[in-house]
């Protein structure tokens, strides 16, 4: 029988009861007994579904309060000083709260920890912090008796931890130099007995197999630390009597494959979504050891091709046997839960779906036909049908949208004229002054515009009501611009739920599912819109409102759009072609849109890219191949206007070093960023580069509620002047203010007004 395994299952639950227990503890509404309880019981829940999918082994360890990699710091003791953990103690639940979050039930507050992406997903980790002669020890019991929790039900529990160095790759600490630092391998002497004594932990539990995470292993590694697993695992081999399998996802492992199948590891598992490391030169290295290939996308929500992995694997399950396993890519972290409870969904989309439980269905299927089993003739059939019906289905394939994308290799990729003429005629058309003022594009989103939406959405205020209301929020968004003197002005997103959910709801080729949701980080999740089909724009979406913006004012008001690449970005994309002609669909659509603003007598349009960073790719290798489609779909929705027509981008980060030229390529009029935390040294990229267009570094942190001063934003200016060209500065905030206070909003404005007047007058 083919050895069906999980690398690790969403903990929200179902119906995000993790999120409320957690919140509830933290808002002291919920005893940690209770909230203990919650725990076990979800980690009981999603054990028994995996075992009755049909699984041989279950994951211990996905489980977390916050995150996972947060879990394994407090199971090291690696808690920062400021936190005051005493070196004999455990680590407790608030300790592990106060990391994450800065405060918690009890303890005193302290700053929280960072956080930051995991990998190239949507999901945030805790980074651990070393010392730089860090200690460890085992501090917290959990993982302990969650194996204990998972064997007294009669489960086969598969433990999960992070590997050493994929461990040390993603912490940080004052001593060392970013992530790839080999310095960071000195603390190797002090954690590889700890990680002994945590297998030998284990193995007197009654464990078998130890699941060992190091997706490090796709990423460009620098020698040392390639040379160091050798080392590393040779001390981990004869630990214990517990047997290693060795998780990498999220790519192939491409010049580390040979370093991993090296290893004195019992089982390699390998992407096979994302990855394709040639297996003809797998399989003569791999020895004696299990290989586990991870089949079923961990990241999407499309049903399988069966029938095709069943090709594949079939030759590989004759010269293997016992030793092929099978698996979803990565952990199911990154999928939502259940399809089944989703009842708003028509009956032909849903069966194209398949969300964490389902995947392990489509496993178990796998799994039995491989072995040959009758019993699984029925269900592979009906997958056979549900995939070739999504193939064939007209919802998905528009001939209008496939004839616009055959003659888009004509459509123009340039402006009329280059920026150096364009801006000339921009500012005779806009009037502005020098250190010319805007905003990203939200203003508050009151509570009484979430009512109003929802109350649209639930049918209870019908479509002039909503309307009317909407009016307001821009009226009042735009008179509160005008008195304040800013330049530029916005209609304050009021209508916007969510930046990229608002326009999937107007473009054709989208769904939304109900409880489709993903963690991103601690108790938040997100609910990422899927695109199946096609994409087009039936109608304007943001016309109306811009032009009613417009037409309350003399000055410009900015027509605000979520670009191409971020929409792809943070929705489930369909798998049947590739990305980025889904990413050429959508520009297609927003160029017909910026057009229609353009027409309406918009002469400041932005196109948001938030999310054009986090697109790249794990390996180098791949990146300019991304860029350049990036760069292209940003190009192919926006270059269609009149020089006069000034084209605006934002990006809320501020890492730009690697990816100026790209940047540059987009050829944005003026492009907003965030740097307002970094004192302005984060324009160096821009600097160096001799970034030619204008750019709007953020001059205050809109994350924080407290009041910028005047001077510190002269001062910030001033700073960015020293390297930037003063005739290409705007003055900003850092991002959009959906999730600020009026009254916060209203000082913030007035002193970022009154620092750029300032420095006009200097100037
Ligand atoms: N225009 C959006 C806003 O102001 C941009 C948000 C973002 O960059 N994430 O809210
Ligand atoms: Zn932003």
């Amino acid at each position: 029988m083919t050895t069906l395994h999980n690398l690790g299952f969403p903990r929200i639950g179902a119906r995000r009861e993790l999120k409320q227990a957690v919140e509830a503890y933290w808002a002291g509404t919920l005893q940690q007994s209770e909230l203990e309880h919650v725990g076990r019981s979800l980690r009981e829940r999603h054990w028994t579904l995996q075992a009755e999918a049909g699984l041989d082994a279950v994951p211990v360890g996905d489980f977390a309060w916050y995150d996972q990699i947060l879990e394994f710091s407090c199971l090291l003791g690696v808690v920062p000083p400021r936190f005051q953990q005493a070196d004999d103690q455990p680590v407790s639940l608030d300790t592990l709260f106060r990391m994450a979050r800065g405060r918690a039930p009890s303890g005193e507050p302290a700053a929280a920890c960072e956080m930051t992406k995991w990998f190239d997903t949507n999901y945030h980790y805790i980074v651990p912090e070393l010392e730089g002669d860090q200690q460890f020890r085992i501090a917290r019991e959990t993982l302990f008796d969650q194996v204990d929790e998972a064997r007294a039900l009669n489960l086969d529990a598969k433990p999960v931890i992070p590997g050493p160095l994929t461990y040390l790759y993603l912490s940080k600490g004052e001593s060392f130099d970013g992530a790839a630092d080999s310095a960071k391998l000195t603390l190797l002497e002090n954690l590889i007995p700890v990680y002994r004594t945590i297998l030998q932990r284990f193995a007197d539990q009654g464990v078998t197999w130890v699941q060992i995470d190091e997706p490090i292993l796709c990423l460009d590694l620098p020698d040392a630390w390639q040379r160091a697993y050798l080392r590393v695992y040779d001390q981990l081999a004869g630990a214990a009597s517990v047997k290693l399998l060795l998780a990498t996802y999220f790519e192939g492992l491409r010049d580390n494959l040979f370093t991993a199948l090296q290893l004195p590891v019992a089982g390699l598992h390998l992407d096979r979504v994302r990855g394709n490391d040639p297996l003809d030169q797998v399989l003569p290295r791999l020895g004696d050891k299990v290989l586990s290939l991870g089949v079923i996308n961990g990241r999407n929500i499309w049903r399988a091709d069966l029938d095709a992995l069943l090709d594949t694997l079939t030759p590989l399950k004759a010269q293997l046997g016992e030793r092929l396993w099978l698996a979803p890519s990565c952990s199911l972290l990154h999928s939502p839960v259940d399809l089944d409870q989703e009842d708003r969904l028509d009956d032909e989309l849903k069966s194209w779906l398949s969300f964490a439980k389902q995947k392990l269905d489509e496993l178990a299927v796998l799994g039995g036909a491989l072995d040959g089993g009758d019993g699984v003739q029925p269900a592979l059939q009906a997958q056979r049908q549900a995939v070739a019906a999504r193939g064939q289905s007209r919802r998905i394939h528009d001939p209008a949208v496939g004839e616009r994308m055959a003659a888009s290799g004509q459509v123009s990729r340039d402006r009329l004229s280059p920026f150096a003429e364009r801006i000339g005629k921009q500012q005779a058309a806009l009037k502005l002054p020098a250190y010319p003022t805007t905003t990203i594009g939200s203003f508050p989103q009151t509570k009484e515009i979430r009512a109003a939406r929802r109350d649209w959405k639930a049918g209870k205020l019908d479509d002039s009501g909503y309307t009317e209301l909407m009016k307001q929020e821009i009226t009042r968004a735009v008179r509160y611009q005008e008195q304040v003197d800013l330049d530029v002005l916005v209609h304050g997103e009021a209508e916007r739920n969510d930046m990229v959910e608002y326009f999937g709801e107007l473009l054709e080729g989208f769904a939304f599912t109900r409880f489709g949701w993903v963690q991103s980080y601690g108790s938040r999740c997100v609910k990422p819109p899927v695109i199946f089909g096609d994409v087009s724009r039936p109608k304007a979406m943001t016309v109306d409102w811009t032009r009613f913006a417009q037409s309350l004012t003399d000055k410009p008001v900015k027509g605000m759009l979520t670009g191409p690449v971020t929409i792809l970005q943070w929705s489930f994309v369909r798998d049947d072609q590739p990305r980025d002609t889904t990413c050429r669909q959508i520009a297609l659509a927003l160029r017909d849109e910026v057009q229609d603003l353009e027409n309406a007598g918009i002469g400041v349009i932005q196109i948001d890219e938030p999310a054009f960073r986090e697109g790249l790719p794990l390996r180098r290798d791949d990146w300019q191949a991304y860029l350049d489609w990036a760069v292209d779909c940003f190009r192919l929705a926006t270059v269609g206007v009149a020089d006069e027509t000034q084209i605006h981008t934002h990006m809320c980060y501020s890492e730009f070093n690697d990816i100026i030229e790209a940047i540059a390529a987009m050829d944005a009029d003026v492009i907003t960023i965030e740097t307002s935390r970094s004192n302005m040294e984060l324009l160096e990229a821009f600097e160096n580069f001799q970034y030619p267009n204008d750019i709007g570094p953020g001059v205050y942190d809109i994350h924080s509620p407290n009041e910028p001063k005047v001077d510190w934003m002269v001062a910030l200016m001033e700073k960015a002047a020293q390297r930037l060209p003063k005739e290409r500065l705007w003055v900003n905030p850092d991002c959009g203010l959906k999730t600020r206070k009026w009254e916060e909003t209203e000082g913030a404005l007035a002193n970022m007004v009154e620092a750029a007047k300032a420095l006009r007058k200097s100037a």
